[in-house]
Protein backbone atom coordinates (compact mmCIF):
# COMPACT_ATOMS: atom_id res chain seq x y z
CA UNK A 1 0.00 0.00 0.00
CA UNK A 2 2.74 2.45 1.11
CA UNK A 3 5.09 1.34 -1.72
CA UNK A 4 1.77 1.97 -4.21
CA UNK A 5 0.87 5.16 -2.72
CA UNK A 6 4.84 6.78 -3.10
CA UNK A 7 4.82 5.42 -6.92
CA UNK A 8 1.14 6.99 -7.80
CA UNK A 9 2.89 10.36 -5.42
CA UNK A 10 5.90 10.13 -7.77
CA UNK A 11 3.79 9.88 -10.87
CA UNK A 12 1.61 12.68 -10.40
CA UNK A 13 4.98 15.06 -9.26
CA UNK A 14 6.23 13.94 -12.80
CA UNK A 15 3.42 14.34 -14.50
CA UNK A 16 2.65 18.28 -12.82
CA UNK A 17 6.06 19.18 -12.89
CA UNK A 18 8.74 17.81 -15.93
CA UNK A 19 8.97 17.78 -19.28
CA UNK A 20 9.59 14.43 -20.87
CA UNK A 21 11.14 14.25 -24.46
CA UNK A 22 8.73 15.52 -27.12
CA UNK A 23 6.27 16.15 -24.62
CA UNK A 24 3.23 18.38 -23.21
CA UNK A 25 3.26 19.76 -19.81
CA UNK A 26 -0.76 20.23 -20.12
CA UNK A 27 -1.43 16.47 -21.78
CA UNK A 28 1.80 14.08 -20.32
CA UNK A 29 1.84 10.95 -21.47
CA UNK A 30 1.88 7.71 -19.15
CA UNK A 31 4.83 6.48 -17.42
CA UNK A 32 6.10 3.93 -15.86
CA UNK A 33 9.01 4.40 -13.31
CA UNK A 34 12.28 2.60 -13.62
CA UNK A 35 13.75 2.07 -10.62
CA UNK A 36 17.08 -0.59 -11.45
CA UNK A 37 17.95 -1.94 -14.60
CA UNK A 38 20.28 -5.61 -15.32
CA UNK A 39 21.15 -6.77 -18.46
CA UNK A 40 18.62 -6.36 -20.92
CA UNK A 41 15.83 -6.22 -18.17
CA UNK A 42 14.28 -2.41 -16.80
CA UNK A 43 12.29 -3.31 -13.29
CA UNK A 44 9.73 -0.92 -12.73
CA UNK A 45 8.52 0.07 -9.70
CA UNK A 46 5.87 -2.27 -9.15
CA UNK A 47 8.37 -4.85 -9.39
CA UNK A 48 7.50 -5.93 -13.17
CA UNK A 49 10.95 -6.39 -15.02
CA UNK A 50 10.25 -6.07 -18.59
CA UNK A 51 12.65 -6.34 -21.68
CA UNK A 52 14.74 -3.79 -23.43
CA UNK A 53 14.11 -3.54 -26.74
CA UNK A 54 15.27 0.02 -27.66
CA UNK A 55 18.74 -0.25 -25.70
CA UNK A 56 17.68 3.11 -23.99
CA UNK A 57 17.35 4.78 -27.61
CA UNK A 58 20.75 2.88 -29.44
CA UNK A 59 23.11 3.77 -26.41
CA UNK A 60 23.16 0.32 -24.10
CA UNK A 61 25.02 -2.15 -26.37
CA UNK A 62 26.97 -4.00 -23.36
CA UNK A 63 23.20 -4.40 -21.18
CA UNK A 64 22.28 -2.22 -17.99
CA UNK A 65 24.17 -2.17 -14.48
CA UNK A 66 27.49 -3.70 -16.38
CA UNK A 67 30.44 -4.70 -13.93
CA UNK A 68 33.24 -3.49 -15.76
CA UNK A 69 31.48 -0.12 -16.60
CA UNK A 70 30.36 0.29 -13.16
CA UNK A 71 34.04 -0.37 -11.78
CA UNK A 72 35.35 2.15 -14.11
CA UNK A 73 32.74 4.33 -13.13
CA UNK A 74 33.73 3.90 -9.37
CA UNK A 75 37.27 4.22 -9.98
CA UNK A 76 37.78 7.36 -11.68
CA UNK A 77 34.88 9.43 -9.31
CA UNK A 78 37.82 8.59 -6.60
CA UNK A 79 40.45 10.53 -8.59
CA UNK A 80 37.87 12.98 -9.62
CA UNK A 81 34.43 13.36 -11.73
CA UNK A 82 35.54 16.30 -13.91
CA UNK A 83 38.10 19.01 -14.51
CA UNK A 84 37.75 21.82 -17.20
CA UNK A 85 39.28 21.06 -20.65
CA UNK A 86 40.49 24.88 -21.02
CA UNK A 87 43.97 24.51 -20.43
CA UNK A 88 44.01 21.25 -18.70
CA UNK A 89 44.39 17.55 -19.83
CA UNK A 90 43.76 14.22 -18.70
CA UNK A 91 44.08 10.70 -19.08
CA UNK A 92 40.65 9.39 -19.42
CA UNK A 93 40.46 11.70 -22.97
CA UNK A 94 44.11 11.07 -23.97
CA UNK A 95 43.36 7.44 -23.26
CA UNK A 96 39.63 7.55 -25.54
CA UNK A 97 40.72 9.91 -28.06
CA UNK A 98 43.72 7.02 -29.03
CA UNK A 99 41.25 4.56 -29.08
CA UNK A 100 38.72 6.55 -31.06
CA UNK A 101 41.33 7.64 -33.87
CA UNK A 102 42.44 3.77 -33.62
CA UNK A 103 39.32 1.79 -34.32
CA UNK A 104 37.87 4.78 -37.41
CA UNK A 105 39.28 5.23 -40.72
CA UNK A 106 43.01 5.90 -40.55
CA UNK A 107 42.93 9.78 -42.00
CA UNK A 108 40.21 10.74 -38.97
CA UNK A 109 42.84 11.98 -36.66
CA UNK A 110 41.71 14.26 -34.76
CA UNK A 111 39.19 14.72 -31.50
CA UNK A 112 36.69 16.75 -30.37
CA UNK A 113 35.18 15.97 -27.47
CA UNK A 114 31.30 17.09 -27.47
CA UNK A 115 27.91 16.55 -24.28
CA UNK A 116 25.91 15.11 -26.37
CA UNK A 117 25.12 14.38 -30.49
CA UNK A 118 23.44 17.12 -31.65
CA UNK A 119 26.52 19.51 -29.99
CA UNK A 120 28.65 17.06 -31.77
CA UNK A 121 26.59 17.65 -35.04
CA UNK A 122 26.59 21.79 -34.05
CA UNK A 123 30.90 20.83 -34.12
CA UNK A 124 30.82 19.38 -37.31
CA UNK A 125 28.93 21.63 -39.19
CA UNK A 126 31.01 24.63 -37.28
CA UNK A 127 34.43 22.67 -38.40
CA UNK A 128 33.27 22.39 -42.47
CA UNK A 129 32.01 26.25 -42.39
CA UNK A 130 34.97 27.16 -40.64
CA UNK A 131 37.32 25.20 -43.03
CA UNK A 132 36.02 26.70 -46.02
CA UNK A 133 36.36 30.89 -44.14
CA UNK A 134 39.73 29.87 -43.37
CA UNK A 135 40.37 28.88 -47.22
CA UNK A 136 38.80 32.56 -48.05
CA UNK A 137 35.66 30.88 -48.99
CA UNK A 138 33.11 32.98 -47.70
CA UNK A 139 30.05 31.65 -49.61
CA UNK A 140 30.47 27.65 -48.48
CA UNK A 141 28.34 27.89 -45.81
CA UNK A 142 24.93 25.93 -46.86
CA UNK A 143 24.57 22.10 -46.27
CA UNK A 144 23.23 19.25 -48.54
CA UNK A 145 21.64 16.21 -46.59
CA UNK A 146 19.07 13.82 -47.87
CA UNK A 147 15.55 13.53 -46.75
CA UNK A 148 14.33 11.55 -43.65
CA UNK A 149 17.33 12.19 -41.84
CA UNK A 150 17.57 12.79 -38.10
CA UNK A 151 20.76 14.95 -36.37
CA UNK A 152 19.75 16.39 -33.15
CA UNK A 153 17.56 18.79 -31.42
CA UNK A 154 19.88 22.03 -31.82
CA UNK A 155 19.05 24.67 -33.97
CA UNK A 156 22.04 23.82 -36.33
CA UNK A 157 21.31 20.05 -36.62
CA UNK A 158 17.46 20.46 -36.60
CA UNK A 159 17.85 22.65 -39.77
CA UNK A 160 19.16 19.54 -41.27
CA UNK A 161 16.58 17.10 -40.12
CA UNK A 162 13.98 16.00 -42.75
CA UNK A 163 11.98 19.34 -43.45
CA UNK A 164 8.72 17.27 -43.30
CA UNK A 165 8.97 14.80 -40.27
CA UNK A 166 11.41 16.75 -38.32
CA UNK A 167 10.85 20.14 -37.00
CA UNK A 168 10.78 22.55 -39.49
CA UNK A 169 7.13 23.47 -39.28
CA UNK A 170 7.70 24.99 -35.73
CA UNK A 171 11.02 26.36 -36.53
CA UNK A 172 11.33 27.11 -40.08
CA UNK A 173 11.77 31.04 -39.82
CA UNK A 174 15.01 30.81 -37.70
CA UNK A 175 16.22 27.89 -39.46
CA UNK A 176 19.27 27.97 -41.82
CA UNK A 177 18.26 26.96 -45.49
CA UNK A 178 19.93 23.71 -46.51
CA UNK A 179 19.48 21.44 -49.27
CA UNK A 180 17.61 18.41 -49.38
CA UNK A 181 17.65 15.55 -52.04
CA UNK A 182 14.88 12.55 -52.14
CA UNK A 183 15.65 9.89 -49.40
CA UNK A 184 17.61 6.74 -51.27
CA UNK A 185 15.46 3.91 -52.80
CA UNK A 186 18.05 1.58 -53.22
CA UNK A 187 17.93 -0.72 -50.29
CA UNK A 188 21.07 -2.95 -52.37
CA UNK A 189 23.85 -3.07 -54.35
CA UNK A 190 22.10 -5.76 -56.43
CA UNK A 191 19.37 -3.34 -57.29
CA UNK A 192 20.92 -0.30 -57.63
CA UNK A 193 19.60 2.35 -60.24
CA UNK A 194 21.75 5.49 -61.33
CA UNK A 195 18.21 7.62 -61.07
CA UNK A 196 18.53 7.22 -57.60
CA UNK A 197 21.06 9.72 -56.83
CA UNK A 198 20.17 11.95 -60.06
CA UNK A 199 18.06 14.67 -57.82
CA UNK A 200 21.29 14.20 -55.34
CA UNK A 201 23.89 14.58 -58.37
CA UNK A 202 22.21 17.73 -59.57
CA UNK A 203 21.91 19.52 -56.40
CA UNK A 204 25.54 19.13 -56.07
CA UNK A 205 26.07 20.61 -59.44
CA UNK A 206 24.06 23.34 -59.36
CA UNK A 207 25.28 24.36 -55.62
CA UNK A 208 28.52 23.57 -54.89
CA UNK A 209 30.28 26.80 -55.27
CA UNK A 210 27.56 27.62 -52.07
CA UNK A 211 28.31 24.13 -50.25
CA UNK A 212 30.05 23.61 -47.03
CA UNK A 213 29.58 19.75 -46.63
CA UNK A 214 27.20 17.33 -47.14
CA UNK A 215 25.62 15.35 -44.26
CA UNK A 216 23.99 12.52 -43.53
CA UNK A 217 23.72 9.03 -42.04
CA UNK A 218 25.26 6.01 -43.40
CA UNK A 219 23.43 2.99 -44.55
CA UNK A 220 20.26 3.38 -41.80
CA UNK A 221 18.53 6.41 -40.97
CA UNK A 222 17.20 6.38 -37.86
CA UNK A 223 14.48 8.74 -35.75
CA UNK A 224 13.61 10.24 -39.61
CA UNK A 225 11.94 7.65 -40.62
CA UNK A 226 14.35 3.80 -39.56
CA UNK A 227 15.22 3.74 -43.15
CA UNK A 228 18.05 1.48 -44.73
CA UNK A 229 19.84 1.90 -48.00
CA UNK A 230 22.59 0.40 -49.68
CA UNK A 231 26.06 1.25 -49.68
CA UNK A 232 26.55 1.99 -53.53
CA UNK A 233 24.18 5.27 -52.63
CA UNK A 234 27.31 6.32 -50.14
CA UNK A 235 30.13 5.38 -52.54
CA UNK A 236 28.65 7.68 -55.10
CA UNK A 237 28.17 10.57 -52.41
CA UNK A 238 31.65 10.05 -51.44
CA UNK A 239 32.85 10.23 -55.20
CA UNK A 240 30.78 13.53 -55.86
CA UNK A 241 32.37 14.80 -53.19
CA UNK A 242 35.65 14.71 -53.98
CA UNK A 243 34.62 15.68 -57.25
CA UNK A 244 33.06 19.04 -56.66
CA UNK A 245 35.32 19.67 -53.53
CA UNK A 246 32.77 19.03 -50.69
CA UNK A 247 33.78 17.93 -47.16
CA UNK A 248 31.18 14.66 -46.08
CA UNK A 249 30.12 14.64 -42.49
CA UNK A 250 28.49 11.44 -41.52
CA UNK A 251 26.57 11.01 -38.82
CA UNK A 252 27.25 7.67 -37.18
CA UNK A 253 25.30 8.86 -33.43
CA UNK A 254 23.35 5.80 -33.66
CA UNK A 255 25.06 3.43 -36.42
CA UNK A 256 28.66 3.36 -34.82
CA UNK A 257 29.77 1.07 -32.64
CA UNK A 258 29.18 -2.29 -34.38
CA UNK A 259 25.07 -1.70 -34.67
CA UNK A 260 25.14 -2.22 -38.63
CA UNK A 261 27.23 -5.39 -38.45
CA UNK A 262 30.42 -3.35 -39.54
CA UNK A 263 32.17 -1.46 -36.61
CA UNK A 264 31.24 1.99 -38.75
CA UNK A 265 28.26 1.96 -41.41
CA UNK A 266 31.19 3.70 -43.61
CA UNK A 267 33.12 0.47 -43.63
CA UNK A 268 30.50 -1.25 -45.50
CA UNK A 269 30.70 1.38 -48.82
CA UNK A 270 34.57 1.43 -48.22
CA UNK A 271 34.61 5.16 -48.05
CA UNK A 272 35.39 7.39 -45.37
CA UNK A 273 34.43 10.58 -44.16
CA UNK A 274 35.67 14.18 -43.70
CA UNK A 275 34.10 14.75 -40.41
CA UNK A 276 32.37 11.83 -37.98
CA UNK A 277 30.34 12.34 -35.64
CA UNK A 278 29.41 9.28 -32.67
CA UNK A 279 27.49 9.45 -29.70
CA UNK A 280 25.02 7.44 -28.43
CA UNK A 281 26.33 3.92 -27.54
CA UNK A 282 29.99 5.96 -26.78
CA UNK A 283 29.22 5.25 -22.66
CA UNK A 284 28.13 2.25 -23.80
CA UNK A 285 24.74 3.85 -21.85
CA UNK A 286 26.41 5.11 -18.96
CA UNK A 287 26.14 8.85 -19.55
CA UNK A 288 26.13 11.43 -22.12
CA UNK A 289 29.10 12.05 -23.94
CA UNK A 290 29.68 12.56 -27.84
CA UNK A 291 32.96 12.91 -30.21
CA UNK A 292 33.36 14.88 -33.86
CA UNK A 293 36.44 13.22 -35.54
CA UNK A 294 38.16 14.70 -38.36
CA UNK A 295 40.70 14.34 -40.66
CA UNK A 296 44.02 16.41 -40.88
CA UNK A 297 43.05 18.10 -44.23
CA UNK A 298 40.00 19.52 -42.20
CA UNK A 299 41.89 20.59 -38.73
CA UNK A 300 44.92 22.17 -40.37
CA UNK A 301 42.71 23.88 -42.62
CA UNK A 302 40.55 25.53 -39.84
CA UNK A 303 44.12 26.81 -38.70
CA UNK A 304 45.17 27.38 -42.65
CA UNK A 305 44.93 31.50 -41.87
CA UNK A 306 47.53 31.08 -38.55
CA UNK A 307 45.04 32.19 -36.33
CA UNK A 308 42.04 29.81 -36.83
CA UNK A 309 41.06 28.40 -33.65
CA UNK A 310 37.78 26.04 -33.89
CA UNK A 311 34.73 28.16 -32.11
CA UNK A 312 33.40 25.43 -29.24
CA UNK A 313 33.96 24.77 -26.03
CA UNK A 314 31.71 23.01 -23.95
CA UNK A 315 32.02 23.68 -19.88
CA UNK A 316 31.42 19.75 -19.30
CA UNK A 317 34.29 18.89 -22.40
CA UNK A 318 35.92 15.60 -22.47
CA UNK A 319 34.36 14.44 -18.91
CA UNK A 320 36.76 12.78 -17.31
CA UNK A 321 33.69 10.20 -15.64
CA UNK A 322 32.14 9.91 -18.98
CA UNK A 323 35.28 9.10 -21.22
CA UNK A 324 37.04 6.72 -18.43
CA UNK A 325 33.62 4.92 -19.01
CA UNK A 326 33.67 5.28 -22.10
CA UNK A 327 37.19 3.68 -22.57
CA UNK A 328 36.18 0.65 -20.83
CA UNK A 329 33.10 -0.02 -23.02
CA UNK A 330 35.22 0.32 -26.04
CA UNK A 331 37.42 -2.37 -24.65
CA UNK A 332 34.52 -4.29 -23.79
CA UNK A 333 33.37 -4.08 -27.29
CA UNK A 334 36.66 -5.17 -29.12
CA UNK A 335 37.23 -8.05 -26.61
CA UNK A 336 33.64 -9.43 -27.48
CA UNK A 337 32.32 -11.14 -30.26
CA UNK A 338 30.11 -8.69 -31.08
CA UNK A 339 30.10 -9.56 -35.14
CA UNK A 340 28.31 -12.76 -34.07
CA UNK A 341 26.54 -11.02 -31.23
CA UNK A 342 25.06 -8.73 -33.75
CA UNK A 343 24.60 -11.34 -36.84
CA UNK A 344 23.12 -13.79 -34.53
CA UNK A 345 20.69 -10.96 -33.74
CA UNK A 346 20.61 -10.02 -37.46
CA UNK A 347 19.27 -13.71 -38.58
CA UNK A 348 16.89 -13.75 -35.60
CA UNK A 349 15.22 -10.51 -37.03
CA UNK A 350 15.03 -11.93 -40.17
CA UNK A 351 13.49 -14.75 -39.32
CA UNK A 352 10.92 -13.99 -36.80
CA UNK A 353 10.23 -10.46 -37.74
CA UNK A 354 9.62 -11.35 -41.71
CA UNK A 355 6.71 -13.73 -40.83
CA UNK A 356 4.70 -10.54 -40.46
CA UNK A 357 5.39 -8.85 -43.68
CA UNK A 358 1.96 -10.47 -44.77
CA UNK A 359 0.32 -9.20 -42.19
CA UNK A 360 -3.02 -6.84 -43.98
CA UNK A 361 -1.25 -4.25 -41.55
CA UNK A 362 2.11 -4.40 -42.65
CA UNK A 363 3.65 -2.14 -45.20
CA UNK A 364 7.47 -3.31 -44.99
CA UNK A 365 9.68 -4.94 -42.83
CA UNK A 366 13.88 -4.13 -42.61
CA UNK A 367 16.16 -5.76 -41.00
CA UNK A 368 20.00 -4.56 -41.07
CA UNK A 369 22.39 -5.30 -38.29
CA UNK A 370 21.02 -5.79 -34.66
CA UNK A 371 17.78 -3.29 -36.05
CA UNK A 372 14.64 -4.58 -37.04
CA UNK A 373 12.02 -2.40 -38.06
CA UNK A 374 8.23 -3.26 -39.04
CA UNK A 375 6.53 -0.30 -40.89
CA UNK A 376 2.79 -0.23 -40.81
CA UNK A 377 0.44 1.13 -43.29
CA UNK A 378 -1.17 2.99 -40.18
CA UNK A 379 -0.08 5.96 -37.83
CA UNK A 380 -0.34 5.37 -34.70
CA UNK A 381 -0.47 8.62 -33.36
CA UNK A 382 -4.30 8.17 -31.80
CA UNK A 383 -3.44 4.34 -30.28
CA UNK A 384 -1.17 5.96 -27.59
CA UNK A 385 -4.23 5.78 -25.14
CA UNK A 386 -3.40 2.09 -24.73
CA UNK A 387 -0.82 0.93 -27.09
CA UNK A 388 2.17 2.23 -24.72
CA UNK A 389 0.27 0.37 -21.92
CA UNK A 390 -0.66 -2.84 -23.64
CA UNK A 391 3.32 -3.11 -24.72
CA UNK A 392 4.55 -2.73 -21.42
CA UNK A 393 2.09 -5.19 -20.30
CA UNK A 394 3.46 -8.06 -22.35
CA UNK A 395 6.91 -7.82 -20.59
CA UNK A 396 9.03 -5.68 -23.19
CA UNK A 397 9.96 -2.06 -23.66
CA UNK A 398 9.72 -0.84 -27.19
CA UNK A 399 8.32 2.58 -28.22
CA UNK A 400 6.39 3.04 -31.48
CA UNK A 401 6.40 6.68 -33.09
CA UNK A 402 4.76 7.25 -36.19
CA UNK A 403 3.94 4.51 -38.31
CA UNK A 404 7.36 2.51 -36.95
CA UNK A 405 7.33 -0.74 -34.76
CA UNK A 406 11.04 -1.19 -34.06
CA UNK A 407 13.39 -2.70 -32.23
CA UNK A 408 17.53 -2.51 -31.46
CA UNK A 409 18.31 -4.22 -28.42
CA UNK A 410 21.49 -4.50 -26.37
CA UNK A 411 23.90 -7.10 -28.45
CA UNK A 412 24.15 -8.91 -25.27
CA UNK A 413 20.51 -10.43 -25.51
CA UNK A 414 19.94 -14.11 -26.01
CA UNK A 415 17.73 -15.99 -28.69
CA UNK A 416 14.91 -16.03 -25.72
CA UNK A 417 14.40 -12.91 -24.56
CA UNK A 418 14.78 -12.01 -28.44
CA UNK A 419 12.37 -13.76 -29.06
CA UNK A 420 10.21 -12.51 -26.11
CA UNK A 421 10.27 -9.06 -28.34
CA UNK A 422 9.44 -10.20 -32.24
CA UNK A 423 6.60 -12.53 -30.44
CA UNK A 424 5.42 -9.37 -28.59
CA UNK A 425 5.47 -7.27 -32.16
CA UNK A 426 3.38 -9.58 -33.85
CA UNK A 427 1.07 -9.52 -30.36
CA UNK A 428 1.20 -5.32 -31.24
CA UNK A 429 0.12 -6.01 -34.58
CA UNK A 430 -2.59 -8.22 -34.27
CA UNK A 431 -4.29 -6.11 -31.40
CA UNK A 432 -3.90 -2.94 -33.69
CA UNK A 433 -5.44 -4.90 -36.04
CA UNK A 434 -8.47 -5.50 -34.25
CA UNK A 435 -8.42 -1.91 -32.30
CA UNK A 436 -8.77 -0.30 -36.08
CA UNK A 437 -11.02 -3.10 -37.41
CA UNK A 438 -13.30 -2.22 -34.47
CA UNK A 439 -13.17 1.48 -34.94
CA UNK A 440 -13.71 1.00 -38.91
CA UNK A 441 -17.09 -1.04 -38.19
CA UNK A 442 -18.61 1.38 -35.63
C1 LIG B 1 20.26 10.61 -31.46
C2 LIG B 1 20.91 11.16 -32.66
C3 LIG B 1 21.42 12.48 -32.67
C4 LIG B 1 21.32 13.40 -31.47
O1 LIG B 1 22.00 12.93 -30.37
P1 LIG B 1 21.62 13.48 -28.90
O2 LIG B 1 22.62 12.85 -28.00
O3 LIG B 1 20.21 13.04 -28.64
O4 LIG B 1 21.74 14.96 -28.94
C5 LIG B 1 22.01 12.92 -33.83
N1 LIG B 1 22.11 12.14 -34.92
C6 LIG B 1 21.64 10.88 -34.94
C7 LIG B 1 21.79 10.05 -36.17
C8 LIG B 1 21.01 10.35 -33.82
O5 LIG B 1 20.51 9.12 -33.86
Amino acid sequence: MMLAMQNSDNLNFDAKHIWHPYSSVTKPSPMHEVVSANGVRLTLKDGREIIDGMSSWWSTIHGYNHPRLNQAAKQQIDQMSHVMFGGLTHQPAIDLARKLIDITAEPLQYVFFADSGSVSVEVAIKMAIQYWMAQGQTNKQRLLTIRSGYHGDTFGAMAVCDPENGMHNVFEQVLAKHLFAPAPECKTDEEWDDSDIAEFKSLVEQHHSELAAVILEPLVQGAGGMRVYCPEYLRQVRQLCDQYDLLLILDEIATGFGRTGSLFAYEQADIYPDILCLGKALTGGYMTLAATLCTGKVAKGIGADGSGVLMHGPTFMANPLACRVACESLDLLTESNWQQQVQNIEQQLSKELMRYQTMSLVKEVRVKGAIGVVELKQELWDQMDWLPQFIVDQGVWIRPFRNLIYIMPPYIINTEDLKKLTTAIGNIIEALTEKLAIKKSQ
